[in-house]
């Protein structure tokens, strides 16, 4: 198995030969796809991501040349050697009193779309402490325990969600407007009905709609 970037191209179709097939984003189609081949074309799109990046040595900035079946950059200058790198993210469900904490970021493709907090883990922070202090920073709820649910890969560009509940330890939210655009509480009856309630909730083969899911599953 092999993959080509073929980004620099205006218009890569004539590039393959007839009849092979059509060019699709694999945001758009990996829920589509089975689990063996989207993680292929996962790591396939993040080795993509990665080398394009790393094209020069961050060490003496010479040239690098792919080694390993592109797995290992090799600097051509000082033979340092640069392996692809992942980024941790936290993504999570805060729930206090039979209700859970979802955000409006503006980052988010829809409108009136609510879901689960989430942020990079920063140098020297553990996953909880990460947990805790994004759910802080963005909505200014403090919060106790906080127990790991799943993982998902996020090659978008190189990042993996891990996915946390957390205790809500205080109802007050003062959100970040750098990051929300609003945040509020809602019920498991308000979320089951989401769209009477005009909102909507994240796509079906996301983490953070597992993590909702899951807890409304778990009344
Ligand atoms: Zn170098």
């Amino acid at each position: 198995m092999f993959a080509v970037d073929l980004s620099s191209a205006e218009d890569p179709l004539p590039l393959l030969p007839d009849g092979l097939g059509a060019f699709e984003d694999l945001r758009g189609v990996a829920g589509t796809l089975s689990a063996d081949h989207a993680a292929i074309l996962a790591h396939a799109r993040g080795l993509m991501h990665w080398r394009i990046r790393h094209r020069f040595c961050g060490v003496c900035g010479g040239p690098c040349t792919p080694r390993s079946a592109g797995h290992v950059m090799v600097c051509d200058s000082c033979q340092a050697q640069h392996f692809p790198r992942t980024d941790p993210a936290v993504i999570m469900l805060v729930v206090r009193g039979g209700r859970a904490l979802l955000g409006h970021s503006h980052r988010f493709p829809r409108a009136n779309m609510y879901s689960t907090l989430a942020g990079f883990v920063e140098p020297g922070e553990n996953l909880e402490e990460a947990v805790a202090r994004e759910v802080f920073e963005e909505s200014g709820v403090r919060v106790g325990r906080v127990v790991y649910h799943s993982s998902q890969p996020w090659p978008f560009p190189a990042s993996i969600m891990l996915g946390f509940y957390a205790e809500g330890l205080s109802d007050e939210i003062q959100i970040d407007p750098e990051e929300l655009r609003d945040a509020r509480w809602f019920s498991r009856a308000e979320i089951r009905n989401h769209k009477e309630h005009g909102f909507l909730l994240p796509r079906g083969d996301s983490i953070a709609r597992r993590l909702i899911e899951d807890w409304m599953a778990a009344e």
